[in-house]
Parts: C-alpha cells; sequence; structure tokens
C-alpha cells in the first residue's frame, strides 16, 4: 500500500512550527507494513490544498491530512476535499449535536462558526476526537482511502492510536517492518560500504548505510507477516554483518557510545577520570549525558596550556622531548588523570582542533590514551578539518577506545 502525509498549515510554510505530525505518522506507519512514499506541507490555501490533494489522491492508495480542521475561515481542509472529490457538504445532524453538547457541558454556547466542522460529504464518515472539537473524516472512494486529522499533536496521536490505526490494520491483514540500527566506528563509510557489499542488493531485509555523527550505522530492514518472522531474519542478517565488521561495531538502535561506557564501568564496577586538551571538556561533557554517571566518573581536567599540564603533573621535560601533541603526552595525561582523581582508569587526550597546525602536527591530529594502572593503551587519528568536527570526533574515538579496553578487562 502506497501511502502519503500531507500537513497542512501555513504556519509550517512559515517555519513557525515543526511538522511532528508527519514525523509522527512517519513512525507509525512501518507497524502497519505500509510504505510511505511522499510527504508534502501546503499553507491554508484553498487551491494549492486541492492541487496537492488531487496529486495525492491520484499517486496514492492512502492519503493522510493532518490541520485545517478548526472552525476559522483558513481551516479549509474539508471545503478542499469535497472540492476535489466534486463532493457536497452538508451539515450532519448528529455531529452538530454532540458539538452543541460539548460545548453545552462545558458551560458555553456553542460559536455557529464551529457548525462547519459538523459538516460531512457522502463518501466520508467522522471519526470521533474526544479532545477536541474537529471530527476527523474516513474518506472511501474507488478502493482509496483518505484521512483528515486534526493539527493539534495530541488530538491527532489519540485519534490515530484508538482509531485510525486499528482500522488500517483490520483492513491491512498483519505485514509489519521492523528496523534495527547496528552503529560503528573507525572505519570510513565507504569502506563499510564494501564490506558488506554482497548484502546491500538483499530486497528484504534490505540494508543502508548512512554515516552520522557517532559513526557509520547499518540500518537492516526487514518485512514479514509476524514481529517473530521479522526478528528472525534480522537477527540473522546481523550475525552475517557481525562478521564482517567485527570489533568497529559499538552498538545499536539508540544507543550511545557514552551510555555504552557508562554500562560497562557499572558493569565491572571501575571509575573514570580524564584529562582533556584539544576536546577542551567535551569528553567530559559527553560522559556525562548519562544519567547516572555520578557513580564511575570522578572529574575531568581540562589542561589546555602545556603549563596547565605541568601544573598538574605532566613532566614538563617529557612534554618538551616529544611536544604536547604526542602519544607520550597522552599517556601521561591518562595517568596523571588517574592518579590526582583517584580512579581505576584515566583518560587523556591531546590533538590539534585547528585551523592552524601545531607543533608541525597537522590540523585534525588526536592522540588518546587509556591507563587502566597495569597498561596504557594508545589510539591516533586525523579527523575531518572543521574545529568542531575534530574535537567531537576525538571525544567519541577516546570513548570508543575506552569501550574496548573495558572489554578487555576481566
Ligand atoms: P489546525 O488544525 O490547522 O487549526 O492546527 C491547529 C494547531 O495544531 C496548530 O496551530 C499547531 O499548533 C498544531 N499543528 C498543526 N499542524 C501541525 C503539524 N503538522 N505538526 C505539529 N503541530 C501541528
Ligand atoms: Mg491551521
Amino acid at each position: 500500500m502506497k501511502a502519503e502525509i500531507i500537513s497542512i498549515g501555513t504556519e509550517l510554510l512559515l517555519g513557525e512550527i515543526t511538522d511532528t505530525n508527519a514525523s509522527y505518522i512517519a513512525s507509525q506507519l512501518p507497524l502497519l507494513g505500509i510504505d510511505l512514499l511522499w510527504v508534502t506541507q501546503v499553507g491554508d490555501n484553498l487551491g494549492r490544498m486541492r492541487e496537492i490533494l488531487e496529486r495525492a489522491w491520484d499517486r496514492s492508495d492512502l492519503v493522510l491530512t493532518t490541520g485545517g480542521l478548526g472552525p476559522t475561515e483558513d481551516d479549509l481542509t474539508r471545503e478542499a476535499i469535497a472540492e476535489m472529490l466534486g463532493e457536497e457538504l452538508s451539515v450532519d445532524p448528529e455531529i452538530e449535536r454532540a458539538l452543541r453538547d460539548f460545548f453545552s457541558s462545558r458551560g458555553y454556547k456553542m460559536p455557529e462558526s464551529n457548525i462547519k466542522q459538523a459538516t460531512l460529504i457522502p463518501s466520508a464518515q467522522a471519526i470521533p476526537n474526544p479532545r477536541g472539537t474537529a471530527p476527523g473524516w474516513w474518506v472511501e472512494r474507488q478502493g482509496k482511502i483518505l484521512i483528515a486529522m486534526p493539527g493539534p499533536p495530541s488530538e491527532m496521536q489519540r485519534m490515530w492510536e484508538k482509531e485510525v490505526s486499528l482500522r488500517l490494520r483490520q483492513r491491512l491483514g498483519h505485514q509489519i517492518i521492523l528496523s534495527r540500527t547496528i552503529k560503528t566506528f573507525g572505519f570510513a563509510e565507504a569502506a563499510v560500504d564494501e564490506m558488506v557489499s554482497p548484502l546491500l542488493s538483499s530486497a528484504n531485509p534490505t540494508l543502508a548505510v548512512y554515516s552520522k555523527p557517532d559513526g557509520i550505522h547499518l540500518r537492516l530492514t526487514a518485512k514479514a507477516e509476524s514481529k517473530e518472522e521479522a526478528e528472525e531474519m534480522i537477527a540473522q542478517r546481523e550475525e552475517k554483518i557481525r562478521s564482517l565488521l567485527g570489533e568497529s561495531i559499538w552498538g545499536s538502535d539508540e544507543e550511545t557510545l557514552e551510555a555504552v561506557v557508562g554500562t560497562l564501568l557499572t558493569e565491572k564496577g571501575l571509575t573514570l577520570a580524564t584529562m582533556e586538551s584539544c576536546t577542551g571538556g567535551l569528553l567530559a561533557s559527553m560522559i556525562t549525558d548519562v544519567p547516572g554517571s555520578s557513580a564511575y566518573f570522578k572529574g575531568g581536567l581540562v589542561a589546555y596550556s602545556n603549563e596547565v599540564k605541568v601544573s598538574y603533573g605532566v613532566d614538563a621535560a617529557l612534554l618538551a622531548r616529544h611536544g604536547a601533541i604526542s602519544p607520550e603526552v597522552a599517556g601521561a595525561m591518562a595517568e596523571v588523570a588517574r592518579l590526582r582523581l583517584g580512579t581505576d582508569i584515566g583518560v587523556g587526550i591531546t590533538g590539534v582542533a585547528g585551523p592552524t597546525e601545531v607543533e608541525g602536527k597537522p590540523i585534525g591530529t588526536a592522540h588518546i590514551a587509556i591507563d587502566d594502572g597495569k597498561e596504557k593503551r594508545l589510539a591516533y587519528g586525523i579527523y575531518p578539518p572543521l574545529r568542531h568536527e575534530v574535537k567531537r570526533r576525538a571525544a567519541l574515538h577516546a570513548l570508543f577506545e575506552l569501550r574496548k579496553a573495558l572489554l578487555s578487562l576481566k
């Protein structure tokens, strides 16, 4: 079934509100196995609404609209649908009674402008809306369905959950679509693409590769008759992907690197401290984005200048010998953080955020060290040239290395 969403309201086109209705519906359609092919926004203008509705009715099996069902003159969704289908609007006595009751039960007299919310066309049935005054419309003709829902998100979502999705499910049988995201760090998008290339041509489950701020994501999507069957299809394909991408995979679905690291630290009962130079505290900030991080994170030192690094305890001779942007200094920073803050593990990061080189080392270079008191693990990366990108990627890389270190600790 080909579906299309039309979000109606001039506020959307002015950028005054965000189209959360479309995102909500888009997130719900896969659960019903419905393919969404188009999303359109249109202002409160009869001619343009009619044009968009005609195109949608022509090319889609299911058209879902939100907005424009209010009582005011600029709410024109009903009028546009009636025009598009060449049908007459008339007041439905039952809806009118319900509407008048709605107002009188709250002690008001119904403003006469609200009467348009009681209108229907012959092909439309009203959909109840206990949270507001505008019923939705369920329109069916020539095997196609058009559903008009109110704009306010709480009204629309209730109508979706309690009415629309149930009726659609009955109509469609039970095909469902399930997705799983697998998250990697360390490889470039093209490299990941190449490694999984034999799987990219599969039609079910499908596999797509995306570059995201926290690394490269792979999204598996399966269509099946039941949730269990879709889960099994995804599990099998995921196993294959894990065998191809190995250690670069750090998480899935809604997981973040900082949360994954937090869970490992908690499980192992270990504490953490950081000492950052080029990331300016970003790593500590990310670590503390996780609720409950105070249980394992003792604190972070930001040692931006060499003098501050030395004052915290980094050996001045070591700094002079290797320069601040070096694995040796990253290692010393990790050790100093661990010893000064009295934790099990210390992380050090030093690098060049740009926009100019430092010590002749290229922009985007970062050295990372993880010190657990027995061993110092070192890592190194060169990231894209923009300053904030370098900081973010270096902090993520440190978390990624920390995860690996934690997994290898008994
Ligand atoms: P309407 O039904 O067009 O009178 O819309 C009423 C209110 O619902 C608007 O003022 C917005 O606050 C909200 N609304 C309408 N359309 C959307 C949308 N697509 N996404 C989020 N909120 C919306
Ligand atoms: Mg509106």
